[in-house]
């Protein structure tokens, strides 16, 4: 889905804005700019004394200014992660922030702690200086002038977004703190669930709140908090009880291949005999590609005794060697969108490993663990 697009790169990392982040700019451009919200004028004197244009210049300005704060805040992350060997793939905003993608968040709660801490660490610092360069602004050129309005918004934007960021509601940074905390005093596993339990419990909290509110702006975060929490919940509980398992021990090794020569026909009733849903196609001892029950149903009943095996299979694979851990497995099954992937050892073919035996592998892993 291409629904962000690169606007630059800092730090050797590309910076992606998400359409939605286009959307909030001119909502926040609308809140500040329209007359309908009088605490702007009342606060900062712009009230009726000001013409409109120039309180729309200064909206606009302010709303550009919030997406350099989270973007700032979210390069505060990153920089720290940086530091510490952690690869960041890319920083979106979205409407409701800022989200890196990193490859994997690390197991180590010290340096999570430090992660987490970093953005609004970054936040709050620019937050202060920008006070405090607005009160010296306001004692030397009066409180009303452009210059004192702008650090005193940039300063409360910072500090807003860092406290904000600090709620314990994970995956929110305050969330990962908690996490961190957790996993310093009980296994990595339970310390997640503890966090995300506590993060839903946020979550229908501000789910309420927006709802009672009226505030959209509340219901998005609280559906963003509420899915986030038992995803990362989810791929942390399988991670980790995946952990040590290679492809090897899972996988089936006795492939049955067919040939590019058969035909769909007689592959469907394979498919029927064996109850299997997809085969590797072998010609003279190479892997050529594989044929799955979805390519198959591509093509209609009446050409599938014409249909040669060779002519529909996939010929994109994604291979796994048999010494692989079954998390790396299940990672490029997720990010490529397949349910099989064929296991090579030095250039042949010595099994497959699938969808189901990673589902297999985790109910009994977690039976045992129990
Ligand atoms: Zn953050």
């Amino acid at each position: 889905m291409n629904s962000s697009f690169q606007i630059g790169k800092i730090m050797g990392i590309p910076i992606r804005l998400h359409w939605t982040f286009l959307f909030i700019i001119l909502v926040v451009a609308w809140s500040f700019g329209s007359s309908s919200l009088p605490w702007f004028g009342n606060t900062y004197g712009f009230g009726n004394v000001e013409p409109l244009s120039v309180r729309w210049i200064f909206s606009i300005a302010f709303a550009i200014l919030l997406f350099i704060c989270v973007g700032l805040h979210e390069l505060g992350h990153s920089f720290v992660a940086k530091k510490q060997g952690v690869e960041i793939k890319s920083i979106t905003l979205y409407f409701f922030g800022g989200v890196a993608a990193m490859d994997e968040i690390p197991r180590d709660s010290k340096l999570e702690l430090r992660m987490a801490f970093a953005g609004p660490l970054t936040s709050g610092i620019i937050g202060l200086v920008s006070l405090l360069i607005a009160v010296l602004s306001s004692s030397m050129f009066g409180p009303r002038q452009p210059f004192t309005i702008f650090f005193w918004t940039l300063g409360w934007m910072n500090l807003i977004l860092m406290i904000f960021n600090l709620i314990p509601a994970f995956p929110m940074d305050g969330g990962r703190v908690l996490r961190a905390w957790f996993a310093s005093r009980m296994p990595y596993a339970k310390a997640t669930r503890k966090a995300a339990e506590i993060g839903r419990m946020f979550a229908i909290l501000m789910f309420f709140l927006g709802l009672f509110t009226l505030n959209f702006f509340m219901l998005f975060i609280a559906f963003f908090v509420y899915m986030g929490a038992s995803e990362e919940e989810k791929a942390t509980t399988i991670n980790i009880t995946l952990e040590g398992i290679k492809v090897r021990q899972i996988m089936s090794s006795d492939v049955r291949t067919i040939d590019p020569a058969m035909t769909l026909k007689e592959i469907k009733d394979l498919m029927f005999h064996e109850k299997h849903r997809g085969y590797p196609v072998v010609e003279g001892g190479e892997l050529l590609g594989i044929v799955t029950i979805t390519d198959l149903q591509k093509v209609p009943e009446e050409k599938r005794d014409i249909t040669r095996a060779g002519d529909v299979m996939a010929r994109k694979l994604y291979v796994i060697a048999p010494e692989e851990e079954a998390s790396v497995a299940m990672k490029m099954m997720n990010e490529s969108a397949v349910r099989r992937l064929p296991v090579m050892d030095a250039g042949r073919l010595v099994g497959i490993v699938s969808r189901e035996d990673l589902v297999r592998a985790i109910e009994l892993c977690s039976e045992q663990g129990l």
